[in-house]
């Protein structure tokens, strides 16, 4: 496994693999790696001959006052849990080699048809410096196939949206969400949760597997599953609720009608403390 740490040593290996017919895989990610991102590695071979591995905690996605400084970095593990998925390439810049000219007036990327609404709502420029990151991904590594956790749902349909909208030769992959054993979904951010929130916090996947199991036994009203949704987080009282809602899983637009023959998603994101946790299901297939 090669480490590049410069965008010229990083284009480079992923030309070399293209260039001697290898299909091109690649996994973003901040790195403080878990077992969700190496599920999405191992797609990433499943699907691709080389698998380059991103590690790049970018300045652009955090807002001022979030955790942009105090975000788990873990590197010496996370190349260790590359190699084992058997990734082989991990690109692990610093913030300079990405954005050599400063943050404060880089290029960006706007996708406005997805980034104003919730996890945009609240965090106004996250999206733009997803977008714009990956982006620049893209240009770098040139891959065949990109793959993305349905954990972050709003931010796989963004992508694919500006990859749709900027006819972008990269094929987007979505890996559903890896889960710990007792249903809390995987994130680089439950470590800083405390005992008692860590147990609120299962309220999340609690409520959305109870709105899915509302829907799956002929629940179509949007307004009762969302009900259903948000009763086990309410009753938290270590959980903050920011929302919880039922929508199209392409457009984001809020429901009315649970209907066959359109993709539904529930959303929910809260507050533990000053830990925010977003997770989602669909509703239907
Ligand atoms: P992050 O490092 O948190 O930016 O995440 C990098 C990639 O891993 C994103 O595409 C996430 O959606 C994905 N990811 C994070 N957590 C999970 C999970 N629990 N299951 C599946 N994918 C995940």
């Amino acid at each position: 496994m090669q480490v590049a740490v410069t965008i010229a040593a990083a284009r480079e290996a992923a030309l070399r693999a293209g260039k001697a017919g290898l299909r091109v895989g690649l996994v973003p990610t901040m790195g403080a790696l878990h077992p969700g991102h190496v599920a999405l590695i191992e797609e990433s071979r499943r699907l691709t001959d080389f698998t380059a591995v991103s590690i790049f905690v970018n300045p652009t996605q955090f807002g001022p006052g979030e955790d942009y400084d105090r975000y788990p970095r873990a590197l010496a593990e996370d190349l260790r849990a590359c190699e084992a998925a058997g990734a082989d390439l991990v690109f692990h810049p610093s913030a300079e080699e990405m954005y050599p000219r400063g943050t404060a007036a880089a290029t960006f990327v706007e996708v406005p048809a997805l980034s104003r609404v919730f996890e945009g709502a609240i965090r106004p420029t996250h999206f733009r410096g997803v977008a714009t990151v990956v982006l620049a991904l893209f240009e770098i590594l040139r891959p065949d196939v990109a793959v993305f956790g349905q954990k972050d749902f709003q931010q796989q349909a963004l992508l694919r949206r500006m990859t749709a909208d900027l006819h972008l030769a990269t094929t987007i992959v979505t890996h559903p969400i890896v889960r710990e054993p007792d249903g809390l979904a995987m994130s680089s951010r439950n470590v800083y949760l405390t005992p008692e929130q860590r147990r609120a916090a299962l309220s999340l996947h609690q409520g959305l597997e109870a709105a899915r199991l509302a829907v799956v036994a002929g629940e179509a009203d949007a307004d009762r599953v969302r009900r259903i949704l948000r009763a086990p987080i309410e009753s938290q009282k270590e959980a903050t609720l920011d929302y919880a809602e039922v929508v199209d899983a392409e457009t984001l637009g809020k429901l009315d009608h649970i209907e066959t023959g359109r993709s539904a998603v529930a959303l929910v994101a809260a507050r533990f403390g000053t830990t925010r946790l977003i997770d989602n299901v669909r509703l239907t297939e």
